[in-house]
């Protein structure tokens, strides 16, 4: 008799193996089917990714499956396989790649079509409910009034049954009264979006340059996997090129996949994907409901969905009918996930469109180093769209010399005086500050005795509104004490953040409208939107805020920007310095003069020598990478060479760096050939919330040695005694040495 076959389980655990179990009683095991299954004392539930005819161990050791959730895969061999892929890649316990890869729903064992129902079935006003007077029905029929009423200010959006039961108690009477009358309908969004009945017209888009058209034929013309880089400056027409791909891609029955950094899905961006396409996206980002996200995640998977856009974790949403995938602001650090499992949302759509054989493009204004040198090797195709699109034109950009303008809390007068000019000539000024709170630094007048955290090895910013001293690290804070704690002489505060740089122009412009956005100022849900939908209509005059500012919005009145502390990234100590503070300028420069009246940018500095400026202005961002390509070839860091940094963390300084030391130690001659193992060192921040942080640096220019030797490494320090006492991770790829 043939054995039973055993099943290879991803579980939810931080530990980089599957687990094995014999199979249930009834249920059909393939992979993609979740499964539960006990685990020690209690029952979890994990996800088939092996049919195996054998055991490493032996059977009577084995447990069994308990139940068999899914009657189909839910995920496909092409998501199973940028599973197992990114297990590989990241080094990280495949339990906790499929965890992230699955709607919360999912991993808690709920139904594929746990939100069906409630998200799918929608009710809305009909026409002739227009003609109903709200009042009198009121007076019959309170619960229908109100019902009514919330449908008629839905419109054709209508109302789904989750908002219902949330806002309108006992809206199934109601809605089946108003029904019977013909004053509501019930509909279903189920329907394939790609024969939708009630698909809007879409509007037309600008004839393309000619640019933009070669762009769109060499994509459209690569059949199989290809990688594009969009190499456009702001404004130069790269959603278009995006929209066109979109609609090919539909008009071959293709499903399209864009990925967007956090902040740049915005309302603005969707409203223009669905005018231009004539409905709406399928939206994947971090403030949906967990239905929400199921639902759109099975639309997906089912094909029903043509356009999904995301952020980061939707590179991992299943897709029936791929054909094409975009990244936009691909250069953009949030898309690469800096906790838990250390992704790049970039590298892995690019590793997914390679195996789905369809092609990528990577939108950037700054494209990263490390696609401009695949670009060079031919790896990557570089399509660059040069000019701005339609009439707008370039904007000028100008240094301010700090040394001679005296800088009154981070305002000159030279830039003050800009504001001023624009803002009478009826534009708009932006003032970019990366740097929130009212100062940066709390100094004693007497002593130079500076306030720091209790938690970590960081100085507390001082925050005006509500006088308190807060860590940007650990987020603690107490009250702002006038008298210094060293020696009870008075305390000032030191340097220009936003709040204090607001104030300077509140007094300077007291009859302007001013408008402060950064984290603290949109913190209530919505706020961030609303604050930008505001400073898109020209609500403000002037515009303070961090880099929140900066990425991907459009202000068409917008004329002036002014970085105000260009400085902070001028010295950095990170590999990627230069590389960061061309991009934020570039990107937040790129605000001004989108429409027909020329934009300036000013920058102040106190270095106006230094060449970066030289190099920046006369040449542009690609002047700025070609310098830093060479810098770093000649250093040997990334693009030219791989990184992985094994972090650790402890409440004592000792065990962070006796766990690095074990892995250090651990790395064998032969392998040190290849690598170059960088520490143990402290972090550059060493203590956060009072833990004490040490890092190592592998780095190597043979990525296959790198990867193995992680792979014999991962299991090693699991199992460390030394790991026990610690908090570590292992980064591949890490944005920053940090
Ligand atoms: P990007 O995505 O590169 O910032 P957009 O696609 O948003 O650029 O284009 C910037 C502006 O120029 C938009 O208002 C857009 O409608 C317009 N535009 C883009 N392409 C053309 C074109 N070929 N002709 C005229 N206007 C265009
Ligand atoms: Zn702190």
């Amino acid at each position: 008799m043939a054995e039973e076959p055993v099943v290879r389980v991803a579980l939810d655990v931080p530990l980089s193996r599957t687990f094995d179990y014999l199979p249930p009683a009834t249920g059909r095991l393939q992979p993609g089917v979740r499964v539960r299954v006990p685990f020690g004392r209690r029952q979890q539930i994990g996800l088939i990714l092996a049919v195996a005819e054998s055991s490493a161990l032996p059977r009577k050791r084995l447990k069994r499956v308990l139940e068999v959730i899914d009657d189909t895969p839910l995920l496909g061999e092409p998501e199973l396989w940028l599973i197992r892929f990114t297990g590989d890649y990241y080094h990280h316990p495949i339990g906790e790649v499929v965890a992230t890869a699955l709607p919360a729903l999912l991993r808690r064992g709920r139904s594929l079509h746990a939100a069906e129902h409630a998200a799918d079935v929608k009710f809305a006003a009909s026409e002739a409910a227009a003609g109903v007077d709200i009042e009198t029905l009121a007076r019959r029929a309170p619960r229908q009034a109100g019902l009514l009423a919330a449908l008629r200010t839905a419109g054709d959006d209508g109302l789904d049954v989750d908002t219902l039961n949330a806002r309108e108690p006992g809206w199934r009477r109601a809605v089946k009264a108003l029904t019977d009358k013909g004053l509501a309908k019930r509909f279903e969004t189920r329907a394939d979006s790609f024969e939708r009945a009630d698909a809007r017209p879409a509007e037309t888009g600008p004839v393309l340059n000619p640019e933009q058209r070669a762009a769109v034929e060499a994509v459209h013309d690569r059949h199989g996997f290809g990688a594009f880089v969009l190499d456009g400056v702001t404004g130069s027409g790269k959603t278009e090129v995006y929209l066109q791909l979109i609609e090919r891609a539909h008009a071959d029955g293709r499903q399209v996949l864009v990925l967007v950094p956090e902040i740049g899905l915005t309302p603005q961006l969707v409203s223009r994907f669905s005018r231009r396409l004539g409905e709406e996206p399928a939206l994947l980002h971090s403030a949906l409901s967990d239905r929400e996200r199921l639902h759109t995640w099975r639309l997906a998977r089912e094909g029903a969905a043509k356009l999904i856009l995301g952020t980061r974790s939707a590179v991992f949403v299943p897709l029936a009918r791929p054909g094409l995938i975009i990244v936009d602001e691909e250069h953009d650090h949030s898309l690469k996930q800096h906790e838990g499992l250390r992704y790049s949302a970039r590298d892995l759509a690019v590793a997914r469109a390679a195996r789905a054989e369809v092609p990528i493009v990577l939108g950037s204004a700054t494209p990263s180093l490390e696609l401009l040198s695949h670009c060079r090797d031919g790896r990557y195709t570089h399509l660059s769209l040069p000019r701005r699109a339609g009439a707008a034109r370039p904007p000028r950009i100008e240094l301010v010399d700090l040394s001679l303008h005296a800088d009154r809390e981070g305002l000159s007068d030279v830039l003050a005086d800009a504001v001023e000019r624009h803002v009478t000539a009826g534009g708009q000024a932006l003032l970019y500050l990366n740097r929130r709170g009212f100062a940066p630094t709390l100094i004693c007048t007497a002593c130079g005795h500076v306030a720091v955290c209790t938690r970590c090895d960081a100085r507390m910013t001082v925050h005006a509104d509500d006088g308190r001293l807060r860590c940007h690290h650990c987020g603690s804070s107490r009250p702002l004490d006038p008298a210094c704690g060293e020696c009870g002489a008075k305390v000032r505060p030191l340097g220009a953040g936003t709040q204090r740089l607001e104030a300077a122009l509140k007094a300077r412009f007291p009859e302007r409208r001013l408008r402060r956005i950064d984290s603290d100022s949109t913190q209530t849900k919505g706020a961030i939107h609303a604050a930008l939908a505001e400073a898109v209509e020209g609500g403000a005059d002037i515009l303070v805020g961090t880099q929140m500012l900066s990425k991907g919005h459009h202000f068409p009145k917008l004329t002036l920007v002014g970085v105000v502390n260009a400085d902070q990234g001028l010295f950095g100590t990170d590999f990627r310095a230069d590389e960061r503070l061309a991009q934020s300028i570039v990107q937040v420069a790129g605000r001004a003069g989108r429409e027909d009246r020329r934009g300036e940018v000013l920058i102040q500095t106190a270095f106006p020598a230094h060449p970066f400026w030289k190099r920046l202005i006369d040449g542009g961002y690609p002047a700025v990478a070609e310098c830093a390509l060479e810098e770093r070839e000649a250093a040997q860091w990334p693009p030219f060479s791989r990184l992985a940094l094994i972090r650790s963390s402890a409440h004592r300084r000792g065990d962070a760096h006796a766990f690095l030391d074990y892995a250090r130690e651990t790395v064998s001659d032969t392998e040190r050939s290849a690598i170059e193992v960088l520490g143990p060192v402290d972090a550059p921040l060493a203590r956060r919330a009072g833990r004490y942080r040490a890092q190592l640096l592998l780095r190597s220019r043979d990525r296959g040695a790198l990867h193995a030797l992680l792979r014999r490494l991962r299991p090693i320090l699991e199992n460390s005694p030394t790991a026990r006492r610690v908090r570590w991770s292992v980064d591949v790829d890490p944005v920053g040495l940090f």
